[in-house]
């Protein structure tokens, strides 16, 4: 199926009703991500009352159904089995996103925030870190180290665990082994989250400035530790490299730019499949029907969920939806040659692809439209990928081409000189 806005569910969160709570709970971190939007320990941990704060502002302003814990690295934070369970106790579902250096020889770890009320994880590990014992590693040989994060969570039990990677032109290739990978791992990788590198680059072609004033920025993604070549991916791109090697895998929901509305700022998939083999996608009607029917139940949306087994009897949506029908054949197809398959588990995987922030000609920022990872700043809400331009200056920072746009000068356009479509004669008795 094309990739089109049109063949997929547009998700229905909006900047007060949003399935996702952004929490940073400190800016330090015990490693170096390239392509981090954070400036490293420049503040520390935050108190445990700070964090209670945000929350509670994070749960009235965003009606959140989980709250997604980050920083800087969330598992060096000292309270954080009291923040997990500060958030349960709010009846919100902690989500960790971790670059697991901190639980790799510590399952006990795990399990103690397990028991405090986490939900799961989010693994962040690519070539691209500084990992300690791990630097200098191809993505192909850390499948191992994220095998055994994906073990220990399934040796704990009842966690969600998803594995996330900055995506550069240098390992694009690399995607569909990594789609390959947790294919194989099905019943114990829940699933995938690809950013797309971005950064803004504009050296020498804007002004910068924050609360009126004049500024140099700072930032990783403006300054760039990187050139222009790379900031190129879009959502379509990886989209595209993983459709090449797997015809099973398809889109159903996307969210849009804040200014440019053909783009595709976020792409979720739902696989289906076995441990044996992988057999469709889930289609729009399935995630629209989950959302409402969660809306209606619960009066929330929501994205994660603790299980990924489906039940056959699942297949029935195939009534309303063209994704599990086209899964539903194909899987009957398998039963015929292998009727054990009948008795194994359906299991369902999600990709998300996620791309962030251009800079637009005229000195616009497209970001993605009812942004799911806004943060708190100063008690208010602030995309949490700009959350250092706040940090730095207390504003966005604003851009100003240097070029300005024809026509935005200011100068007034002389009326006889609009050109108008010569007027019809008006005949008697039209
Ligand atoms: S706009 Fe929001 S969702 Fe998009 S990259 Fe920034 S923080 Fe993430």
């Amino acid at each position: 199926m094309q990739l089109a806005q049109r063949n997929m569910y547009r998700f229905p969160w909006s900047a007060n009703d949003n399935p996702i709570g952004w929490l940073e709970v400190t800016d330090k971190c015990n490693t170096y991500c390239r392509g981090c939007y954070r400036i490293n320990g420049m503040q520390g941990h935050k108190t445990l009352d700070q964090v209670k704060e945000e929350i509670q502002l994070l749960k009235r302003m965003r009606n959140c159904d989980n709250i997604s814990i980050a920083g800087g690295e969330p598992l060096i934070h000292p309270q954080i089995l009291e923040i997990i369970a500060y958030i349960k106790g709010q009846r919100m579902k902690p989500l960790i996103l971790t670059n697991g250096i901190r639980l790799e020889n510590d399952r006990p770890f795990m399990v103690e925030l397990r028991k405090a009320g986490a939900i799961g994880f989010t693994f962040h590990i690519d070539s691209e870190q500084a990992r300690p014992h791990w630097k200098g590693k191809s993505e192909t040989e850390l499948f191992e180290l994220r095998e055994h994060y994906a073990d220990m969570a399934h040796s704990v039990g009842g966690l969600f665990v998803s594995f996330g990677m900055t995506v550069y032109p240098g390992n694009l290739d690399f995607v569909p082994e990594m789609v390959a990978w947790a294919n194989r791992h099905i019943d114990r990788v829940h699933g995938l989250v690809f950013i797309g590198f971005r950064n803004a680059m504009p050296e020498g072609e804007f002004d910068f400035s924050a609360g009126g004033q004049p500024i140099n920025p700072e930032m990783s993604y403006i300054k760039g530790n990187t050139t222009t070549e790379e900031a190129w991916l879009t959502s379509r791109d990886i989209y595209a490299k993983i459709k090449e090697r797997f015809p099973h895998y398809e889109t159903s929901a996307y969210m849009g730019g804040s200014h440019n509305h053909d783009k595709m700022t976020w792409l979720v998939s739902a696989q289906l499949g076995t441990r044996r083999r992988m057999y469709g996608s889930s289609g729009p009607r399935v995630v629209e029907l989950f959302e409402t029917l969660h809306h209606l139940r619960h009066g929330t949306y929501v994205i994660y969920s603790p299980s990924n087994i489906i039940p056959k009897i699942a297949f029935l949506l195939g009534l309303v939806d063209k994704g599990v029908r086209a899964t539903w054949r194909e899987f009957w197809k398998e039963v015929r040659k292998h009727p054990s398959e009948l008795f194994s588990p359906l299991y369902m995987q999600s990709i998300g692809i996620i791309q962030g922030p251009d800079l637009l000609e005229d000195g616009r920022v497209d970001m993605c439209e009812s942004c799911p990872d806004m943060t708190v700043w100063d008690g208010k809400l602030v995309h949490s990928c700009r959350l250092d331009e706040w940090r730095l200056y207390g504003d966005y920072i604003t851009c100003t081409p240097r070029k300005q746009p024809v026509g935005a000068n200011g100068a007034v356009i002389p009326a006889e000189s609009i050109p108008v479509a010569a007027a019809k004669e008006a005949v008697p008795g039209d």
